[in-house]
């Protein structure tokens, strides 16, 4: 019997998997990851703890893992605020990308908007598609810094922020970012993917106000993107409905324990890894400046450059066993080098000098 074929939600066709190039190369600085590897005891712990961690279960909602979370981010780190941060002010997540997804579903009704600035993080208009809202593009300014009354006049149920910023590594004004915070009606997600390596956070304005969600990573400086482990601070009603929506289960117990253990012991091998990037970054800018491709001012641990052609000399890159992130019309911020360039850029993840120095040489030869 052939039955009809199921109709999916609404939207759903215009929704496309998630598909950058994946496949294996020598050199791969394509995803912004910790090219240093993993954290050393969350590594030892993988070692250690399997067998035991698989069978059963994990905790529901990762109690240990927010209580570990809660001392790392009162104590240590570019984000001390100085005031303790209770373990009931985090939610974790399975990466953060699950808890961004969580949060608009607890709080968008389908068809309400969410303001993203453009570009940014590409997965946030698919999890906004995915919740059933509108994503709502607004430009970055020239500054790359977000433009406050577009953004404020979406009137958005959502407003997106990511600073550092995905693909642009430019952090975001605080001033703009608080006039959001002090005037958006709905909730403000402030993204902070990459905030160890830029030694700022906006995390005390979660207790600005009671609307703001922080949301970070072990993914990036602690080298953990496998795992998958996210989590977010914000004010405890906030963080009980994202909870709600997020369900339990999501961060494995093998994950959780080598989670613990990196931030109980491996948060000064973080801080070397933040400054070979920062040394490495500010080096590789200048090269870059040199043979006539300097990249935008990053703050992250990935430089974007604007460049005409950036899929083919990605392509070229490739055939030399480098793997970088080719963009190939990202939004033209007016009066910026990706206008000139027509938004095509190559996004570089920073890594070892020897890599970066590969990359160096492969430019020479492919650049026109
Ligand atoms: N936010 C930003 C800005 C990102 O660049 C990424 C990963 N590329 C994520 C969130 C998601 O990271 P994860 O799910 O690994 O925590």
């Amino acid at each position: 019997m052939t039955l009809p074929q199921l109709a999916s939600r609404r939207g759903y066709d215009s929704i496309s998997l998630y598909s950058p190039d994946r496949r294996p190369c020598a050199i791969d600085l394509s995803d912004n990851t910790n090219m240093w590897g993993p954290a050393p005891s969350a590594l030892r712990i993988l070692r250690e703890a399997a067998a035991e961690s698989v069978v059963r279960y994990p905790t529901t909602y990762a109690s240990t893992l927010k209580q570990a979370l809660a001392t790392y981010l009162t104590h240590v780190g570019e984000h001390r605020t100085g005031r303790p941060i209770d373990a009931g002010r985090i939610v974790t997540g399975c990466g953060s990308d699950d808890v961004i997804d969580s949060a608009m579903r607890a709080y968008g009704e389908a068809g309400e908007r969410v303001a993203i600035p453009d570009p940014s993080f590409a997965m946030i208009p698919v999890f906004a598609r995915m919740n059933a809202l509108d994503p709502v593009p607004i430009a970055l300014t020239a500054t790359y810094d977000i433009d406050v009354a577009r953004t404020l006049d979406a009137n958005a149920r959502v407003t997106y922020l990511c600073s550092p910023n995905n693909p642009t590594g430019t952090p975001l004004r605080r001033s703009s970012v608080e006039a959001i915070v002090d005037r958006a009606s709905g909730l403000v997600i402030i993204d902070e993917a990459y905030s160890e390596f830029a030694g700022s956070s906006f995390i005390d304005l979660a207790e600005r106000s009671d609307n703001v969600l922080i949301i970070r990573t072990m993914s990036k400086a602690f080298g953990l993107a496998g795992l998958r482990l996210g989590y977010a601070v914000g004010a405890p009603a906030l963080i009980a409905n994202v909870e709600r929506s997020r369900g339990p289960y999501k961060v494995s117990d093998i994950a959780e324990k080598a989670a613990v253990a990196a931030l109980g012991s491996d948060v000064e091998w973080v801080g070397t890894i933040v400054d070979r990037v920062s040394e490495n970054r500010r080096r590789f800018t200048e090269c870059l400046t040199v043979i006539g491709a300097p990249p935008l001012p990053s703050s992250a641990n990935f430089v974007l450059v604007p460049m005409r052609e950036a899929v083919t000399v990605a392509a070229a890159l490739r055939e030399r066993g480098i793997a970088v992130r080719p963009f190939e019309r990202l939004a033209c911020i007016p009066n910026s080098p990706l206008a000139a360039s027509g938004g095509s850029a190559l996004r570089i993840t920073i890594g070892p000098w020897e890599m970066l120095d590969a990359v160096l040489d492969a430019l020479r030869e492919v650049l026109p």
